[in-house]
């Protein structure tokens, strides 16, 4: 299976099923054959610039899992883009699209650069 030619040289992708309003898989591909160069931490203390977070890269397909897409804001957990050399925690951003998914209870923003479906 080649990824890159499933998302034009993107760096993973997630495909989900549902059934009706409910999600029933998913599943994260990351691209390895592109030459892009991945760091999970356990290299060294810090990431190197040219290197893409692989914990960063989850965090924001799982995003995608749970039913996010993508942001308009650079910078965000859910921007279309992640940079090199850049850790992208679950920002305020990713955490209001969540809870305005899946908690019936949660009046607050929904997310603010981003979107849900
Ligand atoms: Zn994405």
């Amino acid at each position: 299976m080649n990824i890159a030619n499933q998302c034009n040289d993107c760096l993973a992708i997630t495909d989900k099923a549902s059934n009706g309003n409910t999600f029933t898989q998913f599943t994260v591909k990351v691209n390895i054959g592109s030459g892009y160069a991945f760091y999970d931490g356990t290299q060294a203390p810090s990431l190197p610039p040219n290197y893409f977070d692989l914990a960063s890269l989850m965090r924001h397909e799982f995003g995608h899992s749970l039913g996010l897409c993508h942001s308009n804001a650079a910078g965000l957990l859910m921007f279309t883009n992640l940079a090199q050399g850049q850790v992208y925690p679950i920002d305020n951003d990713a955490a209001d699209g969540d809870a305005f998914i899946y908690n019936p209870s949660y009046n607050g923003p929904g997310p603010t650069g981003g979107c849900i479906p």
